[in-house]
């Protein structure tokens, strides 16, 4: 079975989740992940761990060596290289939590996302934009963590990547944590009832008919 096959075949759903910095992403995942159907899937980087990032949990942290190791043995769905680094999904984890019929969430970037696009079309896109530009460089200022040099970089790099927006299937405006988490919740309730992937469910009727 191919990569494409087993997505399709699987009993959970994968998920892309990609939005710019400074949209709230963590803070919404932290929600979501509270409900166990959803697994967040754990990239490979060769960057360097942030003070507090935890091996294994955060990323996998590995060299470029490894992870050359791993794009050639077929072990990575997707890798691109952001801000000199490369961060890819490991194929492994997926499968096995998607096979177990939990929802697989890849927070990735956007070209790592449109890979994924022609990859596995049946996969679920979800994009998250601030309100507006405005409104995420006032966010990044308020956080308080960034110089003025990261906040412009951040805000640059989010008018960059907003525009892909549309490319994904659904848009969430993080204009209020619980809401947009309710959102998300109320996108992949609806997308479960999704005629495409309900053959076993007819099957059933059948046979009870
Ligand atoms: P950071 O260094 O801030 O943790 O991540 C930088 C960017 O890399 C973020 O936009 C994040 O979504 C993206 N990213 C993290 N893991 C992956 C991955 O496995 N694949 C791709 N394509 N992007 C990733």
């Amino acid at each position: 079975m191919n990569q494409e096959e087993w997505i399709i075949m699987s009993k959970g759903r994968l998920i892309v989740f990609s939005a710019p910095s400074g949209c709230g992403k963590g803070t919404m995942l932290r929600e979501i992940l509270r409900d166990e159907n959803f697994y967040i899937s754990v990239s490979a980087t060769t960057r360097e761990p942030r003070e507090g990032e935890v091996d294994g949990v955060d990323y996998h942290f590995i060299s470029r060596e490894e992870f050359q190791n791993l794009i050639d043995n077929n072990g990575m769905l997707e890798y691109a290289e952001y801000c000199d680094n490369l961060y890819g999904t490991p194929v492994k984890e997926v499968k096995e939590q998607l096979d177990k019929g939990r929802n697989v969430i890849l927070e990735i970037e956007v070209k790592g996302a449109m890979k994924i696009r022609k990859l596995c079309p049946e996969a679920l896109f979800i994009f998250v934009v601030p309100p507006s530009l405005k409104e995420l460089d006032r966010r990044l200022r308020k956080r308080g963590t960034e110089t003025e040099e990261v906040i412009i970089q951040r805000v640059e790099r989010a008018a960059e990547e907003i525009p892909y927006a549309v490319k994904y299937d659904y848009i969430i405006v993080n204009d209020g944590l619980e809401e947009a988490v309710e959102d998300f919740r109320s996108i992949v309730r609806a997308e479960s009832f999704r005629a495409e992937f309900a053959r076993e469910l007819i099957n059933e009727v059948m046979k009870n008919a």
